[in-house]
């Protein structure tokens, strides 16, 4: 396994193996890898001949107020994480080779970025999609793997390769979790250890929501009260939102009658964590 920096490296690497005919899976991470990445390029290693994982903490995916300064980094732990996966390249580029002084192009979405994260962090779905967009464009992979952890995120992304006709395929992969539900996530390092224990209200809450469907209740409204009733009993919280939506479209909807998806971003502490799962009836 390889560790590149620059965008020359990876399309030299690339067109290598595209002239002996391999297959190329890509997993686009922002770093401090933990089982859930390691989910995701296990299964690219499995499904393609050749497998790139970057590691970029994308500046331009921030808001003013957010976590870029800290986001936390260990690139030896990351490359024998990948290493021991199979992962054949890591590109793990400086913010300098991705935006050049005279950067000026963006790709944005309208629709399914405005609500649940996109309120709360208006422009962060701009920054995924162009550096995702630059990503495909250097790595040109077969099939690119996506966490439905950050679900919003990977609906985004199968509606852009959709309506940009771009040449590849979009493989969704279930959330990995902690023994006690929580969702496993490299900011989860930020929690003390009071914070911690309080962060299991995420997966909790959800699981209720989810009983209380199981039963059979229809009432959106319901659901939602349910969800935040069991996240408010802890004290170390603050919502950001909890909402159910269309599944595909991710707008709101009032009754429980298609797929839907139920997600929740809420604050332990400073730490803004997210979860979610997709109900079908
Ligand atoms: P990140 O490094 O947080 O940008 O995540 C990179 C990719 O890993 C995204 O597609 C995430 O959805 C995915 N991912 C992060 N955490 C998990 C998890 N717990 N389970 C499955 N996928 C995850």
């Amino acid at each position: 396994m390889k560790i590149v920096h620059t965008v020359q490296e990876v399309r030299e690497a690339v067109s290598a193996w595209r002239k002996e005919g391999l297959s190329i899976g890509f997993v686009p991470t922002m770093g401090y890898l933990h089982e859930g990445h390691q989910s995701l390029i296990q299964r690219a290693v499995e499904e393609n001949d050749q497998v790139v994982v970057s590691i970029f903490v994308n500046p331009m995916q921030f808001g003013p107020n957010e976590d870029l300064e800290s986001y936390p980094k260990d690139l030896e732990k990351d490359s024998l994480l990948c290493e021991k996966t199979g992962a054949t390249l890591i590109f793990n580029p400086q913010p300098e080779e991705m935006y050049t002084g005279d950067f000026c192009s963006f790709v944005d979405m309208t629709g399914l970025t405005k609500g649940l994260c996109g309120k709360s962090r208006p422009i962060h779905f701009r920054g995924v999609c162009t550096v995702v967009n630059k990503l495909f464009n250097i790595v040109q992979p077969d099939r690119a793997y996506f966490g439905q952890k950050d679900a919003q995120q990977l609906a985004v992304i199968k509606q852009m390769v959709k309506d940009l006709n771009m040449n590849l395929e979009i493989v969704g992969c279930p959330i990995i979790r902690e023994e006690d539900g929580l969702a496993k996530s490299s900011r989860n390092t930020y929690l003390s250890k009071e914070e911690r224990v309080a962060a299991r209200v995420l997966s909790q809450s959800l699981e209720e929501g989810r009983g209380r469907l199981e039963e059979g209740e229809t009432s959106v409204q319901v659901i939602r009260e349910i969800i935040r009733g069991c996240i408010e009993k802890e004290p170390l919280t603050k919502i950001d939102y909890v909402e159910i939506v269309d599944a595909k479209s991710l707008e709101p909807v009032e009754k429980v009658e298609k797929t839907i998806l139920i997600a929740i971003a809420v604050y332990i502490g400073k730490t803004r964590l997210i979860d979610n799962f997709t109900f079908e009836c």
